[in-house]
């Protein structure tokens, strides 16, 4: 069996082309560093998410954790220009800062902050959504599999990051909460006949479930 493991720097001559971010989010970073944590997801996740929205032809998109808006802003590129993304968050320092950069990216029409619990808010919104993209307390996540599969279309796609965990949860000695709520997760996606589910060893992880028709 051939191992592939691309070079760090031929990583960069890709990232140059495909996964950069433009002026508008490098500045983002920088200035959120200030407010809250800087744990979105990487620029090739955030990349990645861009092409599954086209390649899913996608134009109602749910996010479960907004943070800065940064996967917000990456994901709302991509949509055509009547698509909408909902997007939720539970503090409000984070829906302010995201709801800023929205609006200096241009996007604000085409994206709504909703404040609060996800749980709650899942609730209260209606499908069919095209794609679903977790990734917000990670003991939530089943709970929010579980509405996101009520929520997506037939054909529709379950995204949820942080699945690695940093190696965690191939960690047998690890049983933080987290890790054991996101180890529940992939028992959740792999157990579930209504689901092809992957996992894109890219950024911390990034699973893709499929819903079949
Ligand atoms: N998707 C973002 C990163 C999200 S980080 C990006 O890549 O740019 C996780 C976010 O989920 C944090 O902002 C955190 O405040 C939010 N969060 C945590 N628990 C939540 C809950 N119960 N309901 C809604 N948001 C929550
Ligand atoms: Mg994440």
């Amino acid at each position: 069996m051939t191992r592939y493991e691309i070079p760090t720097d031929t990583r960069s001559w890709i990232g140059e082309r495909y996964w950069s971010d433009d002026e508008l989010l490098r500045d983002a970073h920088r200035r959120f560093a200030e407010v809250g944590p800087n744990i979105e997801v990487s620029n090739d996740t955030g990349a990645f998410l861009a092409t599954l929205v086209r390649a899913s032809g996608a134009r109602r998109v749910l996010e479960v954790g907004t943070l800065m808006g940064y996967s917000a802003v990456w994901m709302a590129r991509a949509l055509p220009a009547d698509g909408h993304l909902d997007t939720l968050e539970l503090v409000d320092a984070h829906a302010d800062f995201a709801e800023g950069l929205l609006r200096d990216a241009g996007l604000d029409e085409r994206v709504t902050v909703h404040r609060g619990l996800a749980i709650e808010t899942l609730r209260t919104l209606e499908g069919p959504y095209d794609l679903v993209f977790i990734d917000a307390d990670k003991g939530g996540y089943v709970d929010y599999l579980e509405r996101a599969l009520e929520l997506v279309r037939p054909g529709g796609v379950i995204v949820a990051d942080n699945v690695s965990w940093s190696g965690r949860v191939a960690d047998p000695g690890n049983e933080e909460p987290d890790t054991l709520a996101l180890r529940r997760y992939h028992d959740a996606i792999t157990g579930n006949s209504r689901l092809h589910s992957n996992v894109l060893p890219i950024g911390d992880g990034v699973a893709v479930s499929v819903v079949l028709g």
